[in-house]
């Protein structure tokens, strides 16, 4: 029988963002890899990450790796993305549940359009601590480092995080991979950063359960599995559930971390959860595992959105009323119509008030972050304020 999961550290959920081809999957193997050695995980190469074995066992995308391990004082889930149209999807939607993150910048090249995409969209979202990995430093001269540190500095402030405080590690997580013992411990600083600015956040464990579904899987033998992290309260085997979406009322059979049993889940876990008699092709990425009652999904609401300029990746032209893009809302991908009542047009680069109706009911509550996408690219981003 598998072995249980003990919690005997705080858990954090955390990842890696930045430019396309600027290390971060290459970080993200090299941490595993830094600390495998110490004993505390377990080593994940880069063709594992960057392909997720889901992704060939299913034939369709799944654009988003977890990998798991332990520094001495805390356990973390860590998510890398592979490619950037839809790592924006995915960084939007499940960066609710982001407690920090790594912005990783190539010393190289500096600044680019999906770093700052990246940091603004992350804002958006609430992900309020971000630690810089100042990656390739083996192939920049230090001149170049610095000057690249200084604009790293200043994206970060122009955001609303502390760039004068942000800690920025030099890393090289090439160099790192191979073992050169200069680029190791450049890793272990850069953890101990993450370990040290990035709080541990207040977790909602006394609120009403409640997962977004992530991923469905059939397991041959027990039935259907959903994945997701937990976003507020906790989940034992017995407790029944609502899977909004799905329009069906359950009993969570099994909980799972990472593969191993666990007796109850809480905000903030990554976690599998197999259901009683669900079939495969009713629950689906977008749906909701709810405590029964808790929640209640909707079509129109309010909201603050910041509509992207074209020099982050957004639109040349305004948006006005009528416009229907797709919204991510949590894991959901569903279309809405926009109303921007009396100021009528939208350009990019403004923060408007809008009202929204989705094309089919979610679960909505103020405070709630989303994106705006249109023809695979972010658009806008945003904040519920009312659920109408
Ligand atoms: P991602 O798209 O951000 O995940 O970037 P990858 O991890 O796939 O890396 C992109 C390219 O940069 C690959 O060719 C890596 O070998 C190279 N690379 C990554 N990290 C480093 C580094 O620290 N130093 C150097 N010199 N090259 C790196
Ligand atoms: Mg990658």
């Amino acid at each position: 029988s598998k072995t249980a999961y003990v919690r005997t550290k705080p858990h954090l959920n955390i990842g890696t963002m930045g430019h396309v081809d600027h290390g971060k999957t290459t970080l993200t193997a090299a941490i595993t890899k830094v600390l495998a050695e110490r004993g505390s995980g377990t080593f994940v190469p880069f063709d594992r990450i960057d392909r997720a074995p889901e992704e060939a066992a299913r034939g369709i995308t799944i654009n988003i790796a977890h990998v798991e391990y332990e520094t001495d004082t805390r356990h973390y889930a860590h998510v890398d993305m592979p490619g950037h149209a839809d790592y924006v999807k995915n960084m939007v939607t499940g960066a609710a549940q982001l407690d920090g993150a790594i912005l990783v910048v190539s010393a190289l090249d500096g600044i680019m359009p999906q770093t700052a995409e990246h940091v603004l969209l992350a804002r958006q979202v609430g992900v309020d601590h971000v630690v810089v990995a100042l990656n390739k430093a083996d192939a920049a001269d230090e001149e170049l480092v610095e000057l690249v540190e200084l604009e790293v500095r200043d994206l970060l402030t122009a955001h609303g995080y502390g760039g004068d405080t942000a800690p920025v590690v030099r890393v090289s997580g090439l160099r790192a991979l191979e073992g050169d013992p200069k680029w190791t411990a450049a890793v272990e600083a850069l953890l101990d950063a993450v370990d040290t600015y990035v709080p541990m956040p207040e977790r909602y464990v006394d609120a009403p359960f409640l997962l977004p579904v992530e991923n469905v899987l059939t397991i041959t033998g027990r039935g259907t599995v959903v994945t997701g992290a937990v976003e507020r309260g906790t989940v034992r085997v017995g407790d029944r559930v609502d899977v909004l979406g799905a329009g069906l009322e359950t009993v969570v059979t099994g909980v799972e971390t990472f593969g191993k049993p666990m007796e109850e889940a809480q905000a903030g876990d990554n976690v599998a959860l197999l259901l009683r008699g669900v079939p495969r092709d009713a629950v689906r990425r977008g749906h909701v595992v709810a405590a029964p009652g808790s929640v209640e999904p909707r079509r129109r609401f309010t909201a603050q959105v910041y509509v992207l300029s074209a020099r982050e990746g957004g639109r040349a032209t305004p948006v006005s009323s009528g416009y229907r893009p797709q919204f991510y809302i949590r894991t959901a991908d569903v279309v809405g119509d926009i109303d921007l009542g009396e100021v009528a047009v939208a350009r990019p680069g403004e923060t408007v008030a809008m009202t929204v109706e989705l094309g089919r009911e979610v679960p909505l509550e103020p405070g709630l972050g989303f994106a705006i996408r249109e023809g695979g690219r972010t658009v806008g981003a945003g904040t519920v304020t009312a659920v109408v």
